[in-house]
Formats: C-alpha cells, structure tokens, sequence
C-alpha cells in the first residue's frame, strides 16, 4: 500500500470558523494531508470535539479560542496555538456569516456584523499572521488563504451587505499579496460556489433557495469536497508562485 500524499507536510495551519461547514472539513483535509492544524472559533465545545477527532487518527491539532472581531482575541489565540503546536506559518481566513435583507429594510447592525466578521475578521487574522511571520524572520513560506465567494462578483439576493464584503475580500487579498510579496508570504482567496452548510441550509429549504437552485445548470449545490485540492495546493510549497489571484469553485453555478 503506498502512503497518502503529503503535500502539507511541515507545515502548521490556523484555520478560523473552524467549529463547523467548510472550517471544520479544511481541518481535516489538511491534518489529512499532513499539516498540524489549529482548529480556531466561539464554540470550544465543538472545536474540542474536532480534535479529539483529528488527534485519534494520528494527526496534530489543538483547538483554541477566537472572535475574529476581536483583535485582542485574534492575537491571544496565536499565542496559545503557537505554545501548544508551533510556529504558525500558514492562515485560512474562514469564518464567515451572512444575515439575509433586502437593502432598503435591514438594520445597519447587521450591514456592520456582516463586514466586521467577514472582511475586519479576515484583515486582523491575516495581520496577526503575517506580522508574526515577518518578525519570526520565517515569512519565506507563508501564505494566507481568504475565503471570499461568487458573491464577490455575482449578484446573491438579499445578500448585498455579504456581497459587499466578499468583493473586499478579494480587493483586500491583492493589496496584500502586493504588499507581503516581498516577505514571501502569499496570499490567495478562493470563491466557492453555494455548497450547503449553516451559513445557508435554512435558505435552501425555503422556496426561494429551492427555486434558486433549479436555475444552476446542473440544479444541485457544490459539494465541500471541491474545494480540498486547490487550498491544499494553495497552503502547499509547490504554490509558491500564485499570489494575488482568486480562484472560483462553483459547479458552474455562475455560468
Ligand atoms: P458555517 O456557518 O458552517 O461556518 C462559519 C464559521 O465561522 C462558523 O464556525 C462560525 O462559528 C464562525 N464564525 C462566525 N463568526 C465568527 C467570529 N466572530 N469569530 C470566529 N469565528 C466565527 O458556514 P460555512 O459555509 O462553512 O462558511 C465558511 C466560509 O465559507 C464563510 O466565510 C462563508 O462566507 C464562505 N462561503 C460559504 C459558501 C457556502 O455556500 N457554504 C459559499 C462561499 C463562501
């Protein structure tokens, strides 16, 4: 029997929004594909649970604390994980919400909830990250993942706040490839399409998602697995030329 590839190999990854959806599964995969991991968010229940998960079949993981919000919170997480694991070389910018309204009716709370966890979440962890890296002297491999969205260029009803804060997602990420390309630290978003999780599962049992999903050409949601191989390539060393660029997953759900 020949071993799983191990393209993450060395490599200690900080996932944030962790604790379910498409955090939790990027634990996985990367413990999978041989990176210890930091499984980061609010609910330490879960996280622990993901863990204890991870650690029984032969991976490194620890599970701490944070609200992304929260800069305070952000950098306290970094150093417990980094007491607990090791240097952290590596950053999954994940945790995300989306609070659905029309425009003219939501409460311009929620405009501010979307984007202070969303796009501020994701610009203090990436600092926090990058910072670190770059005052360690061991910025050479690092890289940064953004999880943006087709809403960043796509039109998601009821969603314009979200929208609005996953198309700053991507123009955050180029400014910041621009600016860390010298340190070597890379940074990419990838955009997936609609893929069932918490963020979304209520919707897609209304009428509405039910309706929206018969419009995609394939009339079905994107399946999480799509996205393993090109973050894990992203994280990877041989991804050490693609900084700035924004990849879209999304079972030609856009087309
Ligand atoms: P999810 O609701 O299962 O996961 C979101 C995670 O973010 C949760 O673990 C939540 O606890 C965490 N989170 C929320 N606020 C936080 C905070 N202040 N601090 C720390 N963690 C916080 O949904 P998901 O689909 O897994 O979403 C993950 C990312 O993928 C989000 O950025 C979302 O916008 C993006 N995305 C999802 C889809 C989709 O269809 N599911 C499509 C495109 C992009």
């Amino acid at each position: 029997m020949t071993a799983a590839p191990q393209p993450l190999a060395g490599r200690t990854i900080f996932v944030t929004g962790a604790s379910s959806g498409l955090g939790a599964r990027f634990v996985r995969q990367f413990s999978a594909a041989g990176a210890a991991v930091v499984a980061g968010a609010r609910r330490m229940a879960a996280l622990q649970a993901l863990v204890e998960e991870v650690s029984s079949g032969g991976g490194r993981a620890c599970a701490v604390p944070v609200d992304v919000t929260d800069e305070a919170s952000v950098m306290a997480a970094f150093d417990a994980a980094e007491a607990a694991i090791g240097p952290i070389d590596s950053l999954v910018a994940n945790a995300g919400i989306n609070i659905r309204g029309l425009a003219l009716d939501m409460p311009v709370d929620d405009f501010d909830r979307i984007m202070a966890v969303n796009l501020r979440g994701a610009f203090i962890t990436a600092r926090v990250a990058a910072r670190r890296l770059i005052a360690r002297g061991d910025a050479q491999r690092g890289r940064v993942l953004l999880v943006s969205s087709i809403g960043a260029t796509r039109i998601i009803a009821g969603s314009s706040a979200y929208c609005a804060s996953k198309g700053g997602i991507d123009a955050l990420g180029r400014n910041l490839a621009r600016e860390w390309a010298r340190h070597g630290i890379n940074v990419n978003m990838i955009a997936p399409g609609f893929i069932r999780t918490d963020i979304n599962a209520a919707w897609f049992d209304e009428e509405g998602g039910r309706k929206q999903l018969a419009r995609f050409p394939r009339r079905r949601l994107l399946e999480a697995d799509q996205l393993d191989a090109i973050a894990i390539h992203l994280l990877s060393d041989a991804a050490s030329g693609i900084t700035g660029s924004s990849f879209v997953i999304d079972d030609g759900q856009t087309l």
